[in-house]
C-alpha cells in the first residue's frame, strides 16, 4: 500500500512572526516534528524562548493603541478580507493540517472554511461594538457603560486543532480592539504559521497580530509576562491548574476551554441507525482527539446489544490509513508515547470489566511506522471505572446500559467534566427534559458535532472550563467594562 511521505517544500518558513518581522526560528530549543502518519521528521524547528515572548508583547503594545483607535467598519474591513483569503488558500492549507497532526486531508477543506467563516462572524461585530446607558441612576448624573479591549492577549491552543482552536480566539480578541501573542504548538505549528503569512497578506499592521512558536516554557513566560493582560487558554486540565497557579501571581484573567468526557445519550425511541452513525463519530472525528467528542454512551437497556452490533458493523467501514489519501476516513494519534497511553487505559478498561466489541490492537503492517489504532469500543464498562471517568483522547468509546431516564441523566452528569452532551430521542418533550438537566456547555439533540459554529457559545462546565467562545458570549470573553458616572449637577 505504501503510505505518502508528507512533502516538506510546501511546509512555511516562519516559526516566529513579532511586529513587521517574520523570523525562521527563535532563540529556544530545536524541536523536530514528527508526522504522526509515518512517524517521520518533517523539519527541524528554532522555537521561541521568553525573549522572544518579550519581544512579541513589545510588538502587540507599539501597535495596540492604533488598533485600537481604529474605526470599527475599518477592522471589520480587515477581518473579511482576512476571511476571503483565508477562502482563496484553502488547497495550500489544506496539507499543512494533515501533515501537522495526522488529521485527515479529506476534512482539511472544512477547518478552513470554519477559520474564515468565524473571522467573518466576528469581523461583522466590530463594527457593531455599542456600549450602553443606564439610564434608570435616580440622580441628576449620566452614567454608561463601555466595553474596552485588554490590550494584549495571550492565546495558548493545542495540537489536536490548533487553526480551529486559535481561530476562535483571535477572530473576537481583533474584532474588538485587542492586539494578540499567539503560541504555535510546537508539535502542530504549520497551520498557525501559515495563517500568519496569510495575516500578513491581509495588510494587518505590524505587531497587531505575533507569533511565537514553541512549548510549555512559551506559554509560562507569556502566562507571567506582566504586559499581556488576558490569557485565553485551550487544553488540557493539569496543564490549567499550572496555568492558574501562575497566573495568580500577576492577577491575570484567564479563559479555559479544556477536556471533556462527553456523555451520548441514546433511548430506545431513537433513530438507532442515525444514533449509531452520530455514536461512531465520537471516536472518529478528529481520529478521535476532539475535545467535545461523545465518548461515553449511555443506551437503554432494551436496544443495547442491537446498539452495539450496528457501531461494530459502522466501525468496519471506517477507512483507517494515510492522513494525505483522500479515501480516509480517520487517521494517527499524535504520537507514539499518546498510542501506549491510550492502549494503556484500554487495558485498564479490559481489566475493570470492559468488553471488546471492536479495535483495542495497535495496527501494524503498512501502519506500523504510523501511530493507528482502529475504532474502538468497549461495552458493559463501569461507569466508576477509570476510563469511564477520564478523558481517552483517542478513537474510543465507552458504552454502558441504562434503564431508566432519571438514571441515564444522572449517569451522564456523573463526571468532572462538563462540556458536550448529546440525547438522541424521537420525543420531543424528553429531548427539551433531558437536555434541561444536562451539566454541560454544550447539548444537542440528534447531533453530532453540526452545532459548532462561531454564531453560538461553546465552552464548559465543572473541569471543562469557564468562558464562552463564539457567539456575544465569545466577544464579550475579549472585552473588559467600564462604567462612567458623570455629575450633571454645577
Ligand atoms: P496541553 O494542556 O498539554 O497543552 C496545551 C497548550 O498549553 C500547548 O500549547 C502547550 O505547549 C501549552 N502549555 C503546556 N504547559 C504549559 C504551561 N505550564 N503554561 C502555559 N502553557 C503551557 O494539551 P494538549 O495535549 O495540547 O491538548 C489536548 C487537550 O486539550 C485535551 O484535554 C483536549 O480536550 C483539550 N482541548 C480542549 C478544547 C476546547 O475547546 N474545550 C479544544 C481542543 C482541545
Amino acid at each position: 500500500m505504501g503510505f505518502l511521505s508528507p512533502d516538506r517544500s510546501i511546509l512555511p518558513q516562519h516559526a516566529l512572526v513579532i511586529g513587521d518581522k517574520a523570523e525562521t526560528g527563535g532563540s529556544g530549543a530545536l524541536y523536530e516534528h514528527v508526522y504522526p502518519g509515518t512517524g517521520e521528521v518533517t523539519r527541524e524547528i528554532a522555537l521561541a524562548n521568553a525573549a522572544d515572548v518579550d519581544r512579541a508583547v513589545a510588538a502587540a503594545h507599539a501597535a495596540f493603541p492604533d488598533w485600537r483607535a481604529m474605526p470599527g467598519d475599518k477592522r471589520r474591513d480587515l477581518l473579511l478580507r482576512l476571511a476571503a483569503l483565508i477562502d482563496e488558500k484553502t488547497a495550500e492549507m489544506s496539507p499543512l493540517l494533515a501533515i501537522e497532526n495526522g488529521s485527515i486531508l479529506v476534512a482539511s477543506p472544512y477547518m478552513s472554511a470554519d477559520a474564515s467563516q468565524k473571522f467573518r462572524y466576528f469581523g461583522g461585530w466590530a463594527d457593531k461594538i455599542e456600549g450602553r446607558t443606564i439610564s434608570t441612576w435616580g440622580g441628576p448624573a449620566h452614567d454608561y457603560v463601555s466595553y474596552e479591549p485588554y490590550g494584549t492577549v495571550g492565546i495558548i491552543v493545542p495540537w489536536n486543532g490548533p487553526l480551529y482552536a486559535a481561530t476562535m480566539c483571535m477572530a473576537p480578541a481583533l474584532a474588538t480592539g485587542n492586539c494578540v501573542v499567539l503560541k504555535a504548538p510546537e508539535n502542530a505549528p504549520w497551520s498557525l504559521m501559515k495563517l500568519m503569512e496569510i495575516i500578513q497578506l491581509a495588510g494587518f499592521p505590524p505587531g497587531v497580530v505575533n507569533l511565537v512558536t514553541g512549548g510549555p516554557d512559551v506559554g509560562e513566560a507569556m502566562v507571567s509576562h506582566p504586559g499581556i493582560g488576558k490569557i485565553e487558554f485551550i487544553g488540557s486540565g493539569g496543564t490549567a491548574r499550572k496555568i492558574l497557579a501562575n497566573a495568580s501571581q500577576s492577577l491575570k484573567p484567564v479563559g479555559l476551554e479544556l477536556g471533556g468526557k462527553s456523555a451520548v445519550i441514546v433511548f430506545a425511541d431513537a433513530d438507532l441507525q442515525a444514533a449509531a452513525k452520530r455514536g461512531l463519530s465520537g471516536a472518529v472525528s478528529a481520529n478521535g482527539q476532539g475535545c467535545v467528542n461523545g465518548t461515553r454512551l449511555l443506551v437503554e437497556r432494551s436496544i443495547y446489544e442491537p446498539y452495539l452490533q450496528m457501531l461494530q458493523g459502522m466501525a468496519g467501514y471506517v477507512k483507517v490509513g494515510d492522513p494525505l489519501a483522500m479515501d480516509t476516513f480517520m487517521g494517527p494519534v499524535i504520537s507514539e508515547a499518546a498510542l501506549n497511553r491510550i492502549q494503556g487505559m484500554v487495558e485498564g478498561g479490559v481489566a475493570d470489566g470492559g468488553r471488546v466489541v471492536c479495535g483495542g490492537e495497535r495496527m501494524g503492517g503498512d501502519y506500523a511506522s504510523g501511530f493507528f489504532l482502529p475504532v474502538t469500543v468497549l461495552a458493559d464498562v463501569d461507569p466508576s471505572s477509570t476510563i469511564a471517568k477520564n478523558e481517552v483522547f483517542g478513537p474510543v468509546l465507552v458504552v454502558t446500559p441504562f434503564d431508566t431516564e432519571e438514571e441515564a441523566v444522572a449517569l451522564a452528569n456523573d463526571s468532572d467534566y462538563g462540556l458536550g452532551a448529546y440525547i438522541h430521542t424521537t420525543s420531543l418533550a424528553r429531548a427539551h427534559r433531558v437536555a434541561n438537566q444536562m451539566m454541560a456547555g454544550q447539548v444537542q439533540v440528534n447531533g453530532a458535532g453540526e452545532a459548532m459554529t462561531p454564531c453560538v457559545p461553546f465552552g464548559g462546565m465543572k473541569h471543562s472550563g469557564h468562558g464562552r467562545l463564539g457567539g456575544i458570549e465569545g466577544l464579550r470573553e475579549f472585552q473588559q467594562v467600564r462604567n462612567v458616572w458623570i455629575n450633571l449637577q454645577d
